[in-house]
């Protein structure tokens, strides 16, 4: 049981840490945890500070209390993380059982019709940075649909072909991926990798938290290894939210009057052969009750059912899942030990208090559709780094600082995943009716959706620097799902000569593609053989 302890040997601590704390530029930090967010927050704290000495990182994880184990669909973010870890592509690749994945397939989510399907690929569209395309595609909707028509990586991954080649160094691309893999195999790369850059690691439970009289952590209670004490403690401990939830007793804001999903069915699928194809993006089918993921690794596939525990019980969890595999419930129940994972949909109403931070599941959690989890750790750890506080006054700013740029993406990740359920026109269950129900939809995308009536999304709507979701993402749902706005800006002679221009390249470049690229098995089979080449 998690307590603060204030006992008088506390106060001694407390009075001596509390004129210590950061003393000569020191930064002891110590993350709870040893999750994807942990091990990945504390490889970045240590490559970016590995020739500091006055930097020292630790990380405590319990032997008993299990990671998530899930977790496993990336952003293209995961690959400059990765080189600025330290880690090469090919090690990654082969360690952790790594394939390709250039974005999302969203099937049966605007109707129940079983040719209903559309992309949200990773690759910016065509021209983005000389004219908004979509102005210009918006005469030619009848014939073809946005994503297609704006990018090559759909067609890419409707053939199953990898976004690079053998020759292309690790980490660059022909188009924008990211990866799946396995969630465990990556925690031990990690870890291993972390290590090696100087992360001490402690196996322990942590049971107690020793506070300073202002209210910051001055140690933890360990079992074994006694009070650990800190500069900068990083909360990395999951849905426990050992630190910022159960010590400070932060609210966690629950975001399921907007998004009801609260539970998970997951599964792991043996390939028929070893030459079966990987797909190229994650599959997201939607089905009455929820939907359902499809990833697809080099030795497995990861498939899981996200949805309601109000609107659909475990049995029938079971019998989606078993009706998605095309098997019968009882050869469903002999094959495979499914996990049940249950969460509570939202986020922190802070982050950051005092000198605590939590990252992962300890922040929040949202269901994974758009697998926004692993990148808001990633770019976590990226501020913790480079805003890194060496005294107690910059500790008060950065942390003002954190907590507003991740209260804003945290409400943005909620309003981009209900807006794949607002334009959904699917009524063959009470539950597609709860997800669009017009109480439910934040006012800000009420707002938004009000001006998309008439505009694109654009900076208007998207104000920040770095934006999680920038406004191609948006657009990639919104006409994806066919909601084209009622007429767009006027639209000049030059542009529109330029405009054509962009879309015959994007013909052009996915003829070359397809006739250039392997398929993701085959750049898979011979990273195995050869290694890509290092940058
Ligand atoms: C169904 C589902 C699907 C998901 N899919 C995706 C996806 O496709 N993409 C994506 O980006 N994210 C996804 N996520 C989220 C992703 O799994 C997590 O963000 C990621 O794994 C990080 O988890 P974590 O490290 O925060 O927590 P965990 O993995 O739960 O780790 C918690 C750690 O805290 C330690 N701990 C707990 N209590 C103590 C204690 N008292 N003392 C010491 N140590 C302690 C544990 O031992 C463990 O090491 C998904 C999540 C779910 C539930």
């Amino acid at each position: 049981m998690m307590q603060a302890t204030e006992s008088r040997a506390t106060d001694t601590l407390t009075t001596a840490a509390n004129t210590q704390s950061f003393a000569q530029g020191r930064v002891n930090i110590v993350v709870v945890g040893g999750g994807s967010a942990g091990w990945l927050t504390a490889a970045l704290l240590a490559a970016d500070h590995q020739t500091n000495p006055l930097v020292t990182i630790s990380l405590i994880e319990s032997a008993t209390v299990p990671t998530i184990g899930v977790g496993e669909g990336t952003w293209p973010s995961m690959r400059a993380t990765l080189a600025r870890i330290g880690i090469s592509e090919t090690e990654f690749i082969i360690r952790c059982d790594a394939s390709f994945k250039q974005g999302s397939v969203f099937r049966q989510w605007r109707s129940a019709v079983p040719q209903d399907c559309y992309y949200h690929p990773f690759t910016a569209p065509v021209a983005a940075n000389e004219l908004d395309i979509a102005e210009h595609w918006f005469s030619h909707h009848q014939q073809v649909e946005f994503a297609p028509a704006v990018s090559s990586q759909p067609a890419v991954i409707a053939a199953g072909l990898a976004p690079k080649r053998i020759a292309t160094p690790e980490y660059a691309f022909l188009q924008n991926y990211g990866y799946h893999l396995d969630a465990g195999k990556f925690v031990t790369l990690l870890s291993e990798h972390a290590k090696r850059l100087g992360v001490k690691h402690i196996i322990d439970d942590v049971v107690a938290v020793h506070s300073h009289t202002d209210g910051r952590i001055a140690a933890l209670q360990t079992l074994q290894h006694g009070a650990l004490t800190g500069d900068l403690f990083v909360d990395c401990s999951g849905l426990q939210s050992l630190l910022l939830g159960k010590h400070y007793q932060t609210p966690l804001i629950s975001v399921q009057h907007c998004l009801l999903n609260d539970s998970a069915m997951a599964v792991q699928v043996a390939y028929e052969d070893e030459h079966a194809p990987i797909a190229s993006a994650t599959l997201a089918t939607a089905q009455a009750q929820g939907w359902v993921w499809d990833i697809g690794l080099p030795t497995r596939r990861g498939v899981g059912f996200v949805h309601h525990s109000g609107h659909t019980n475990e049995q029938q969890a079971l019998a989606t899942l078993a009706q998605y595999l095309h098997l019968s419930e009882r050869e469903f129940s002999s094959h495979y030990q499914p996990k049940l994972i249950r969460f509570t949909p939202g986020y922190r109403q802070q982050f950051w208090r005092h000198n605590c931070v939590a990252v992962g599941m300890a922040a929040g959690f949202i269901e994974p559709l758009e697998a926004s989890a692993l990148v808001m750790v990633e770019l976590s750890a990226k501020f913790i780094s480079e805003q890194l506080p060496r005294s107690l006054a910059q500790l008060a700013i950065v942390s003002q600082r954190f907590n507003q740029t991740f209260s804003y993406r945290w409400q943005q990740i909620v309003e981009f995943l209900k807006l794949h359920y607002v334009l959904s026109t699917r009524d063959d269950s009470e539950y597609w009716l709860a997800q669009r129900a017009e109480g439910s939809i934040p006012s800000s995308l009420q707002e938004k959706l009000l001006m998309w009536h008439q505009f694109m999304p654009s900076r208007y709507d998207l104000p920040m620097a770095e934006e999680l979701f920038p406004a191609a993402s948006y657009q990639y749902i919104l006409y994806g799902m066919r909601h084209l706005p009622g007429c767009g800006r006027p639209i000049t002679p030059g542009s529109a000569l330029r405009a054509n221009q962009a879309f015959a390249e994007v013909q052009q470049k996915t003829q070359q593609l397809r006739a250039g690229l392997v398929s993701n098995r085959e750049l898979l089979n011979q990273i195995k053989a050869h290694g890509l080449q290092k940058i």
